[in-house]
């Protein structure tokens, strides 16, 4: 058996098509392709806007720009996520708070931030990064009503949620990252994510000021638009009107990435067709599986299960030729935030979790008969 991977990219003979005639167009950074590219990502999300960038991380750093936070912002996010959703507050000299999370989906527990909000003066926070961890949609009409009440922002971190949605209280589908909810969302397009540009992010939002401001600060808070100048030399003119980055996406990737969302709903499909598969062959082990509501749509970026002798599985799969992941060593945990005073033992929940996760191979080329081979080493494992 060849070696099978937790997550993989799927290209086809189209998507390299579209990238060839990129590289023969006049454009290779920025041209018509992410134009394109952002309608129809907007248009799949069911959002107003959508901006395109150089990665996730770059997408997470622009809206927390975007919002506002500084050296006296408290942003709250959750230890069970990759580092990016709380470094972006730390590019920005603000201060990350984590909230412990619900074992029960392993995303941020709202009571946690609640208790949060509670322990401290209205106006001590500035906002919340809730994560649609693994793909599990966070419920976000709840955590919007809260943030409400304390006057906070909210970015959705949906790099596992594209296709994703929560029923909202009206009975209403709420696709992740649609800005129904959230001030600003962001996704991903590293090879592992649903669609892969190679390196690639996206911000969606349904606010217009901030689409425009997240605009100009993807390349240098530099604007053309003469409605917006406070002068014109001519027509070589441009002004730099605040501190920005060069976090544009390159035209070859962008053509990558809309060549890949024709097939979103099929892979997307696939995705939770692997997982039912899991679900039914974990039913009865000792293997703990966390599975969304019937009234929500899972994403399944990841397929996580828990188990007591974790490491010893994932030994004995490598041997297997099959390659496992651990999603997430719990952010605070990691020398960088230990360095800054956050605490060990601080998230029990998260920690514990950490403990037991390990995340089995899911992506839409898997096999049928490469998750066949999957499952029964992991159940001869489990009953051994
Ligand atoms: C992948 C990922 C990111 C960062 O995206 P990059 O494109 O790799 O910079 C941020 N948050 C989460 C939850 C992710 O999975």
């Amino acid at each position: 058996m060849q070696a099978i991977p937790y997550g993989r990219q799927h290209i086809t003979d189209e998507d390299i098509a579209a990238v060839v005639a990129t590289l023969k167009s006049d454009f290779l950074t920025q041209g018509p392709q992410i134009e394109a590219f952002e309608k129809a990502f907007a248009q799949v999300i069911g959002s107003k806007y959508a901006v395109a960038l150089s990665n996730g991380t770059a997408a997470l750093h622009l809206c927390a720009m975007a919002l506002g936070v500084n050296e006296n912002s408290k942003v709250i996010t959750t230890p069970i996520t990759f580092a990016a959703s709380a470094n972006c507050v730390r590019y920005c000299g603000g201060e990350v708070v984590f909230a412990d999370i619900d074992p029960k989906t392993a995303l941020i527990d709202i009571d946690s931030v609640r208790k949060l909000l509670e322990a401290s003066p209205k106006g001590t926070y500035h906002g919340m990064i809730p994560v649609d961890f693994a793909g599990y949609p966070v419920n976000l009409e709840e955590f919007r009503k809260l943030a409400d009440e304390y006057g906070l922002f909210i970015i959705e971190d949906s790099c596992h949620s594209p296709g994703g949605y929560f029923t909202d209280s009206q009975g209403v589908k709420q696709n992740c990252g649609n800005g129904n909810f959230a001030d600003l969302a962001i996704f991903s397009f590293h090879p592992v994510k649903h669609i892969a540009c190679g390196e690639g992010g996206m911000i969606t939002t349904n606010n217009e000021v901030l689409y425009k401001k997240l605009l100009q600060l993807r390349t240098h808070g530099i604007t053309k638009d003469p409605a917006l100048m406070h002068e014109n030399h001519g027509g070589w003119y441009y002004e730099m009107q605040t501190l920005g980055y060069n976090y544009r996406l390159p035209d070859m990737n962008a053509a990558l990435g809309l060549s890949q969302l024709q097939r979103f709903d099929e892979g997307l499909a696939r995705r939770r067709f692997i997982a039912k598969k899991y679900d039914e062959a974990f039913v009865g082990t000792n293997i703990k599986t966390i599975s969304a509501p019937e009234n929500f749509g899972h994403g399944y970026h990841l397929y996580v299960i828990q188990v007591e002798n974790r490491k010893e599985l994932y030994d004995f799969l490598r041997t297997k030729n099959i390659f496992s992941q651990v999603h997430y060593i719990p952010v605070h945990t990691l020398p960088y935030y230990q360095s800054m005073g956050y605490k060990k033992g601080a998230y029990p929940n998260a920690e514990e979790y950490y403990a037991n996760c390990l995340s089995i191979p899911m992506y839409p080329s898997m096999t049928d008969q490469e998750q066949e081979y999957v499952i029964e080493q992991i159940l001869s494992f489990c009953q051994s």
